[in-house]
């Protein structure tokens, strides 16, 4: 096809509707799914309330980005599963699980952004974005075995003019695995210098 009757065809193509444009996909060959695998886990989650007045059972109103659009019957908002969470309006929806996985794997910004093919600012920004989403989810049942121990610091002396042991250096062990609880366990802090201890460790 010459340049300019494939402009004219390529203006078009966002006129055609869904079924249409998954034809020219489907004649195209194998690329990106049409609904991306990260929309496709959404459509089997429940319908979500409204995000304004938490009424449920809204209409289907059409197509957003490729995520099911609602409307609300009660405040007619229209809004996605997507709307208020810190995944709403990011785009590349079908690199959203590859990245996760980049991040599951603890990779730097730029290496996930090499392998999603996205740019390093747009990395730094979904990095934050994926980060806030499990801390809004907060588990409201928490299982198995929660162990704390007791954390020792050592004494700082900086500033002072006059110290009665030896100064630190830097790179030094200080700290002992089995501390004596009356004594410091750097050895060079509270009791070394006769100042009163922190009675209780725990
Ligand atoms: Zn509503």
């Amino acid at each position: 096809m010459k340049l300019i009757p494939f402009k004219n065809w390529f203006a078009q193509l966002p006129g055609l509707s869904r079924r249409q444009q998954e034809r020219v996909r489907q004649a195209l060959g194998p690329h990106e799914p049409a609904v991306p695998e990260s929309l496709q886990w959404l459509q089997t989650m429940p319908v979500p309330a409204c995000p304004l007045c938490q009424a449920e059972h809204p209409y289907r109103w059409g197509y957003q980005a490729g995520a099911q659009r609602y409307r609300c019957r009660h405040c007619r908002h229209t809004y996605t599963a997507l709307s208020g969470t810190p995944l709403a309006r990011l785009r590349h929806k079908a690199r959203w699980l590859t990245y996760s996985e980049a991040l599951q794997a603890g990779l730097t910004v730029r290496q996930a952004a090499l392998r999603c093919g996205i740019h390093k600012n747009t990395s730094f920004r979904w990095r934050h974005r994926f980060l806030t989403l499990p801390a809004d989810r907060k588990a409201a049942h928490l299982e198995g075995i929660v162990e704390a121990d007791e954390t020792f610091f050592a004494y700082s002396c900086k500033g002072q003019r006059h110290l009665d042991r030896p100064p630190r250096q830097r790179g030094q062990q200080i700290h002992t695995r089995e501390p004596d609880r009356n004594k410091c366990p750097c050895g060079w802090c509270a009791t070394a210098l006769g100042l009163p201890l922190i009675s209780n460790w725990r």
